[in-house]
């Protein structure tokens, strides 16, 4: 089978054959009909994060069970799965305090979803929604009327916003550089859009909402970005960090901030338990409530993967997906 191979870190992806193993005992074949591009891949591919090569990246995919392990009975060959980092070992520390999120276990893990589900927005659900909406509702748990800001609405950014919308916030404030990006965010949610081209982004805040929010969230993975998100904090507030900044990358902050019990925290997917939380995403699109159509930009074949990252680091795309059949 094909794949897009890294070799080296700033060279472009190598279409080459590979080929798999048939599944272990615990394992399942899946033939991947979508995958999104995440901007996690592109960091990868620029060595801000340390990885074995060579590799075959891409996290954020829907496709069709092909095969499975003698052990596997949760999926069964025919069905339509998104694939999800998220694993869990249901035995460890964490799984048992409910935190499976945080289990070290390393395997890829699947959810069946039903038939009916676009595979190419299905796909979407498995990295991108889950960590955006998922910051939103299980990490930063949002009440409602509280106000939000998202710094960089890319594809997990948009999520976010959208998942603030379900969530009931009060104010949803977009930042990004991009204004086709902050129309999009308007029409997904947002109510106030800041260009931080404009001026000092905290002050623009600050300005809007007379004083600060109770939640931001860096989904950029900047140093300065993520400082922008404490400062712009109400008393009480809470930045969320979802961006992966750079590897060994510090980030400074006012001491004198938490004072006024100011938060800062980091997001892992969404903080997502993914087999209750991936059939709410399904259902959301189903009902219109998570408009996921709109945040696709391009549809690519395998070979135009390269392009497609490249867009990305220029900032114009929301997500753009490989889609295998074409
Ligand atoms: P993306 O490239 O699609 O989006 C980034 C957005 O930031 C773009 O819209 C761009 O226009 C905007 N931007 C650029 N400069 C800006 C600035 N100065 N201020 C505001 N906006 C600016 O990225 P993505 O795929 O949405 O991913 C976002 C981040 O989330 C990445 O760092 C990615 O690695 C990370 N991520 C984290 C997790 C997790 O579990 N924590 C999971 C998935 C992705
Ligand atoms: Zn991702």
């Amino acid at each position: 089978m094909k794949a897009a191979v890294l070799h080296e870190v700033n060279k472009p992806l190598v279409i080459e054959d590979v080929s798999l193993p048939n599944p272990g005992p615990r394992e399942v074949l899946i033939r991947t009909s979508v995958a999104g591009l995440c901007h996690s891949d592109l960091h990868f591919m620029e060595g801000l994060y340390p990885h074995p090569l060579p590799a075959v990246l891409g996290h954020e995919s829907a496709g069709i069970v092909e095969k499975v392990g003698s052990d596997v009975n949760y999926v069964k060959p025919g069905d339509h799965v998104v694939t999800c980092l998220s694993v869990f070992c249901g035995t460890c520390d964490n799984c048992t305090m409910g935190r499976t999120v945080l289990c070290t276990d390393t395997t890829v893990k699947m959810l069946p979803i039903r038939k009916d589900m676009p595979l190419e927005l299905a796909a979407l659900i498995g990295c991108g929604v889950i960590t955006g909406y998922g910051a939103v509702v299980n990490t930063a748990k949002v009440g409602p009327g509280e106000n939000v800001v998202v710094i960089g609405c890319g594809g997990v950014g948009m999520a976010a916003i959208n998942g603030a919308q379900i969530a009931g916030a009060g104010r949803i404030i977009a930042v990004d550089t991009n204004p086709a990006k902050l129309q999009l965010a308007t029409k997904l949610g947002a109510t106030d859009i800041v260009d931080p081209r404009n001026g000092d982004v905290v002050q623009q805040v600050r300005e809007l909402t007379g004083g600060g929010v109770h939640h931001s969230f860096e989904v950029l993975g900047r140093k300065e970005t993520a400082e922008q998100a404490f400062a712009m904090l109400a008393p009480g507030g809470t930045a969320t960090i979802v961006g992966m900044i750079p590897f060994g990358q510090k980030i400074e902050l006012h001491g004198f901030d938490f004072l006024r019990e100011r938060k800062i925290q980091g997001s892992s997917m969404g903080s997502n338990h993914f087999r209750v939380d991936m059939p709410r995403l399904v259902e959301f699109y189903m009902r219109g409530r998570l408009h996921l159509e709109d945040w696709i930009s391009a549809k690519l074949k395998l070979s135009e993967i390269n392009e497609g990252f490249a867009e990305m680091k220029a900032g114009k795309t929301v997500r753009s997906v490989i889609m295998f059949d074409a």
